[in-house]
């Protein structure tokens, strides 16, 4: 600050009649206004303090010299101790003030203004009138017709003078004080400004403020980065200019109606950058109020959330990917945790079991299974996860008591630190039956479905076994029909297939339902008969051969032909073996045959003698 300040302005009372003396008085004058100056500014001009100190050393040499050549001129000597005495005064306390300057310019300054004033006030009234007065050759008081009263009025003006500099002074030193109270609050608010506006500036989070009306007042540098907007386009306008089109009209009314209403507001918004660019933020709009309440601004703190909300939409576009995967499997897909529970499953799995995804999610696998297969499916869970895979068939439990066939495989995989087993289960209850088939098919003889040498040989065994462990009676017949190759080649190999099948037919309904037939060679067949004496399966033997002896079997050339059996009969003795057992009735059969055919013929042992 700087001020042209004049204390006061050069009166023609305070003249003394001598030019020189009073062109002098009137450089001393402006330089005290020049001090006042100097008082004034700020910050404090010190070398305007300087230059006014190095005027007044020129002031003191040039008006003191005058003023000695002018005493030398006049008689009285009687002031002159006491004019040199105030000369060296100004002397010192300029000297003093020169000092003072350099620790405390501007206190210096003020005490040099308050001396000044004073000397110059006593200096004129006391010292140099009465010396003009006496140069000019005037008496030492003015006369009463004299137009002006000099030494009253310069008193007086010179008392005004002080006066009003004193009040000046106080008045300089009050706004100095609030000037440098006011610097220091000012120092003090602009750092906590910067702070906070480095805050603000650097705040990774876009800042926009507006007034009560939406018009942005200010953006932070992030809004500027990420929108593309400089400050000059934000300020001024509304923040629709990020409008996409992509947000309802129903989502900026409700925000304006919380905003409005004082409360803030949290949501999110789908905005367009400057160059076209959508992006995603989450928003907290408050209002600012002013010391009436009054809403005058709204601060709006925006998170960008696109790389997030591109992450998650990643994410869901790969299960979508995988559920399809997953959906379109030949089978029911399972994820479990390591405690074995459902954490994901394809669409086909709860179908099967009649329940709901949400239902299924969470359930422990082991509840699917009954009996054993609960124990084996428990086991080969813990394997995949110790061992890396497994697999296990075993029937899952689809509800109302029903089970179905599966193959079920397992795989370790760690998704996110956590350990999880995937599998597919394949529906087995094609395969099983197919292999019953195949099982049946290597079982039985194509031609007369009766179960075929190997596989009656495998039931005769047992049945003879289960015989020697509870000791209960067993008979076996072997059965050949009597005169075939004749049969063959009177109605050809056909019709002797047709014989074949018509004995199969014959036997299966003459046999009570525990006995077991078998084919055993082309056309010799066997029959065991478990819990049945030699008796007992000599009757059933006799059954069975005149039942064949009774049909009649369709020939090739049209007509029919009728067929026997021999028939030997064997028991089981204590501990006999089915090899022992099959010799003696085939024995029985061969006596049957030797002794005219078409009958039954029992084994009988020699009784030891
Ligand atoms: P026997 O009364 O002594 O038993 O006289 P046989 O002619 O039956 O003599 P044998 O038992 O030795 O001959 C069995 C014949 O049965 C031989 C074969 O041509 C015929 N044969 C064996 N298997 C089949 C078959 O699957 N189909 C037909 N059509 N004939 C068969
Ligand atoms: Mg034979
Ligand atoms: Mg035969």
């Amino acid at each position: 600050m700087s001020e042209e300040a004049v204390i006061f302005e050069w009166d023609t009372r305070f003249e003394t009649g001598l030019d020189e003396m009073d062109r002098q008085h009137r450089s001393l004058v402006v330089l005290i206004n020049s001090l006042v100056s100097v008082l004034l500014s700020d910050p404090f001009s010190r070398d305007g303090l300087d230059r006014i100190l190095e005027q007044l050393a020129e002031f003191a040499d040039t008006h003191f010299a005058y003023e000695e050549s002018l005493m030398a001129e006049i008689e009285d000597r009687s002031g002159l101790d006491s004019h040199r005495a105030s000369h060296s005064t100004f002397l010192v306390r300029i000297g003093e003030a020169k000092k003072a300057g350099t620790e405390r310019p501007r206190e210096a300054a003020g005490s040099l203004l308050s001396f000044l004033s004073r000397w110059l006030v006593l200096h004129i009234a006391d010292t140099d009138f009465p010396l003009a007065r006496a140069i000019l050759g005037k008496p030492p008081d003015p006369g009463v017709n004299e137009p002006t009263s000099s030494f009253d009025a310069i008193l007086l003006a010179m008392n005004h003078l002080f006066d009003n500099l004193a009040s000046r002074t106080e008045a300089i030193e009050a706004s100095r004080k609030r000037i440098e109270l006011e610097a220091l609050g000012r120092q003090r608010a602009e750092i906590e400004f910067n702070k906070l506006s480095n805050a603000v500036g650097h705040c990774p989070l876009c800042i926009l403020v507006t007034d009560s009306k939406g018009i942005i007042e200010y953006v932070n540098p992030k809004f500027t980065d990420l929108t593309g907007y400089s400050v000059s386009e934000a300020i001024g306008s509304k923040p629709s200019l990020l409008s996409s089109g992509r947000v309802s009209r129903e989502q900026y009314i409700e925000m304006w109606k919380t905003i409005s209403s004082g409360q803030e507001w949290h949501g999110e918004f789908v905005n367009r950058k400057k160059n076209g660019e959508l992006y995603w933020d989450r928003a907290s709009i408050s209002p600012v109020f002013d010391s009436s309440g009054s809403i005058t601004h709204y601060v709006s703190i925006q998170e960008n959330i696109t790389e997030s909300r591109i992450a998650a939409e990643r994410v869901r576009q790969q299960k979508e990917f995988s559920d399809v995967i997953i959906n379109s499997l030949p089978g029911i897909f399972y994820m479990l945790d390591e405690g074995g529970r459902f954490v994901r499953v394809n669409r086909q799995f709860p179908e099967v079991l009649g329940r709901s995804e949400e239902d299924l999610l969470g359930t422990n696998a082991l509840d699917l299974f009954a009996g054993d297969d609960r124990d084996l499916i428990g086991k080969r869970i813990a394997e995949v996860f110790e061992q890396g895979e497994s697999s296990a068939e075993a029937n899952l439990q689809v509800g109302n008591g029903r089970s179905i066939p599966y193959y079920f495989t397992g795989h370790r995989t760690s998704i996110d630190g956590r350990i999880y087993l995937v599998g597919l289960g394949t529906d087995i209850s094609e395969r099983r039956i197919l292999e019953k088939k195949l099982l049946e098919q290597a079982r039985t003889d194509m031609l007369t479905g009766l179960p075929n040498r190997r596989h009656f040989m495998e039931l005769a065994t047992s049945e003879c076994e289960r015989a020697n462990r509870y000791g209960g009676p067993l008979s076996l017949m072997m059965i050949d029909l009597d005169g075939f190759k004749n049969i063959n080649d009177t109605h050809g190999h056909q019709a002797g297939d047709r014989a074949l099948v018509a004995f199969a037919e014959v036997c299966r309904k003459s046999v009570r339902i525990n006995d077991i037939p078998g084919r055993i060679g082309g056309e010799e067949f066997a029959v065991i008969l478990p819990e049945t004496d030699e008796n007992r399966a000599f009757e059933v033997a006799e059954r069975l051969r005149r039942a064949l002896a009774a049909t009649i079997v369709k020939a090739g050339t049209g007509g029919g032909f009728g067929f026997t059996a021999s028939i030997g009969v064997a028991a089981r003795a204590d501990d006999s073996e089915l090899d022992r057992l099959i010799s003696e009735a085939d024995r029985a059969l061969y006596a049957a045959k030797s002794s005219g055919r078409n009958r039954t013929v029992i084994f009988r042992r020699q009784p030891a003698s």
